[in-house]
């Protein structure tokens, strides 16, 4: 099979527009399942977890593989919960398209919009599946209307409805079925791309199907228009022309099994038969099992045990995956999500995932689970480092890092069915994050008691917002050999974890600017030792800034509510343009900091009766007045105690 015979695709939605329906009739039509399981029964086969079944809701990515008319289809349906943003874009590096799945009764939903941003920065081709039409009050020229002027979608519309709003709404195709008006109305969307088509527009005479069909793959695939399909999945209305779209429509993967190998990571699970397993996107070249596999991040190899391969929703054992493909691997035990295996990850532009925004405490409830809910919560973050599990042993606390309540609910019920473990957690507060306030130096030198011999001068500048850390040196070899200062540049981010605000330090540029190592008393580690102390003392003379989240907002909602979401959002120091007004509605865009904000999207649903629509993505940090915002303790042995620091870094004293 080459690789034209391969659709990688993602299925993404807002929760219940109804992905995993429409997953489990093209599984069902190509016949890779022979009964249809159902959300609303808890027997659907993809919705894998208990948890999933019994609140009939997807929180991992499920994966089904089959085939339609000789092609392999690699389907990965995706969570459509906001919290879950980030398990969405870590699939993305391994998709070829997507099908982005819209509910006819509720349109455009707060996340639908942020799902589409994320396909489009990422240039992911994609069809539109209009799930429900059956719905009672379906209005499919709102619809259409809404992805147009909400979404930026250029939508071509393949087919038209009937018996819309009724059991027995269905589809027909606009080409073969449709009016010469409706068949014209095809080519507008195209007509700008594509001058044959221009002139037939003009001239209202609708061409060959065959050549609007080019045109609409050539634009499909460069991201310039949207196929628009219409269905009910769950009457199993518009599940073939879907199957048919994504073979014509979406692109198959590129990539050359004669070129060198080259994977990213998009999942890590638990199995309980294999262990830690890694699903894995071949780009280029073939991975064979008991290979040996470069990560440049960790500069070094690990070696592949099994390599498997999906079937229907089931794994068999291969011997190898080609260019294109996607499997699972074990063996593989450092390396993470979004890895990027092989020699040149460089050549592939990974856009990083979102990160959380929230910190919080978690407790075993009962004190004889403190050691095995310590390991759990290790094996949890080596499958998602996001969590960014941080142990307190003197306080004998668990921290990590969550994107809201819904993850909450899901890692009780993880810890719980996976490990044995009750477990419960702190409300999530928010994650601030320090930048200087200005230019300084921080400097140390650590060359008592013997052996030891560390002197290093940084120069210290606040960066631009969102630019994180950017590290040089200007210090020649000779005075503080390479080795050593790889050492340095290896510390630098452990430095700035938490500053003299207690959190992680960002925006920053840090040059080192001196000073020596020694020839005979130096050893790798005192740099090691050295560069927080100097960092935390420069921060410390300089003073830092506080930063806070940022949330964007779109409120849509009747005119006669402006005045008092206008006094929300300055409440909740939040800044807005003027609102867009039409039709009774007003459309407004508001930047409002995550910590006053995070319970407005019910509140805002309660007073409104429902009527008033929210939806918000993350923009960025911005800097807030301490007392605005929050400090946090410094956790661990202070590099700015420095006797105390060196002491505990050279093992005398134990926490
Ligand atoms: P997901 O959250 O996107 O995976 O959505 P599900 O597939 O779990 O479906 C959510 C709900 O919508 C379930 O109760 C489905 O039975 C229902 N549903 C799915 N497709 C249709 C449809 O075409 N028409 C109607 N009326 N309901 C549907
Ligand atoms: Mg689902």
């Amino acid at each position: 099979m080459t690789s034209n015979n391969i659709r990688n695709i993602g299925v993404l939605a807002h929760v219940d527009a109804g992905k995993t329906t429409l997953t489990e009739q093209m599984l069902f039509l190509s016949g890779a399942i022979n009964n249809i399981g159902s959300v609303d029964k808890g027997t659907s086969h993809t919705d894998f977890l208990d948890i999933e079944r019994q609140r009939g809701i997807s929180v991992q990515s499920a994966h089904t593989t089959f085939y339609w008319k000789g092609t392999k289809i690699n389907l990965i349906d995706t969570p459509g919960h906001t919290d879950f943003t980030a398990e969405v874009e870590r699939i993305l590096p391994a998709l070829d398209g997507a099908i982005l799945v819209i509910s006819a009764a509720e349109g455009v939903q707060a996340h639908t919009l942020s799902l589409w941003n994320t396909l489009k920065s990422r240039n992911i081709p994609c069809l539109i599946y209009v799930n429900k039409i059956d719905r009672i009050g379906v209005d499919i020229d709102a619809i259409i209307n809404e992805l147009i002027t909400e979404l930026g979608i250029n939508p071509v519309l393949m087919q038209n409805t009937i018996n819309t709003a009724e059991q027995d709404a269905n589809i027909h195709p606009i080409w073969k079925d449709g009016s010469d008006a409706e068949r014209l109305s095809m080519l507008e969307p195209l007509a700008e791309e594509d001058e044959s088509l221009l002139e037939a527009f003009i001239d209202e005479k609708a061409p060959e199907f065959d050549n609007i069909d080019k045109t609409l793959i050539k634009l499909t695939q460069s991201g310039k228009a949207q196929p628009l399909f219409f269905g009910c999945a769950k009457n199993s209305i518009g599940i073939k022309e879907i199957l048919d779209g994504i073979i014509k429509y979406l692109p198959s993967p590129k990539g050359d099994n004669n070129n060198p190998f080259a994977g990213v990571i998009y999942k890590i699970i638990h199995d309980p038969i294999l262990g830690r397993a890694a699903h894995i996107r071949i780009f280029e070249g073939i991975l064979s099992i008991r290979d040996e596999i470069y990560n440049s991040r960790l500069d070094k190899y690990e070696k592949v045990n099994l390599v498997r391969k999906a079937n229907g929703n089931s794994w068999v054992d291969v011997k190898e995956l080609h260019a294109g493909d996607i499997g699972v691997i074990t063996g593989l035990n450092e390396s993470i999500i979004g890895d990027v295996l092989g020699k040149e990850p460089k050549k592939y532009n990974i856009i990083p995932i979102s990160m959380p925004l929230f910190t919080t405490q978690i407790k075993n409830r009962e004190e004889k689970d403190y050691a095995a809910l310590a390991k759990a919560l290790q094996i949890l973050c080596s499958e998602d480092p996001r969590l960014d599990f941080e142990w307190l042993r003197e306080e004998r606390e668990f921290h990590i890092k969550i994107m809201g309540w819904m993850q909450i609910e899901i890692l009780i019920h993880i810890i719980k069915t996976r490990f044995n473990i009750d477990v419960e957690f702190d409300d999530p507060a928010v994650i601030y994050k320090e930048t200087p306030s200005e230019i300084g130096e921080g400097y140390e030198e650590y060359t008592m008691p013997k052996p030891c011999w560390a002197v290093v001068r940084f120069r210290i500048e606040p960066g631009k917002r969102g630019s994180g850390v950017i590290y040089k040196s200007e210090v020649s070899t000779d005075k503080i050999k390479q080795k050593y200062q790889n050492e340095i540049e290896r510390t630098i981010n452990t430095a700035l974890k938490q500053g003299i605000k207690g959190w992680e330090v960002t925006d920053i540029k840090i040059t080192l600017i001196g000073d020596e190592d020694h020839e005979i008393h130096s050893r790798p580690g005192n740099f090691i030792l050295a560069t927080p102390i100097a960092i935390m003392n420069g921060l410390n003379n300089i003073g830092t800034t506080l930063l806070e989240p940022i949330v964007e907002m779109t409120i849509k909602a009747p005119d006669e509510m402006l005045g008092k979401i206008a006094n929300d959002l300055t409440l909740m120091r939040g800044s807005f343009a003027n609102p867009e007004i039409e039709n009774g509605k007003f459309t407004l865009q508001a930047f409002v900091p995550l910590a006053t904000s995070m319970d407005y999207a019910i509140k805002l649903t309660s007073r409104s009766g429902g009527k008033a629509r929210l939806s918000t993505h993350f923009h960025g940090y911005q800097s807030v007045e301490d007392n605005l915002g929050k400090k946090c303790e410094y956790r661990g042995i202070n590099p700015l105690d420095r006797s105390k620091y060196i002491l505990w870094k050279r093992k005398a004293i134990t926490l």
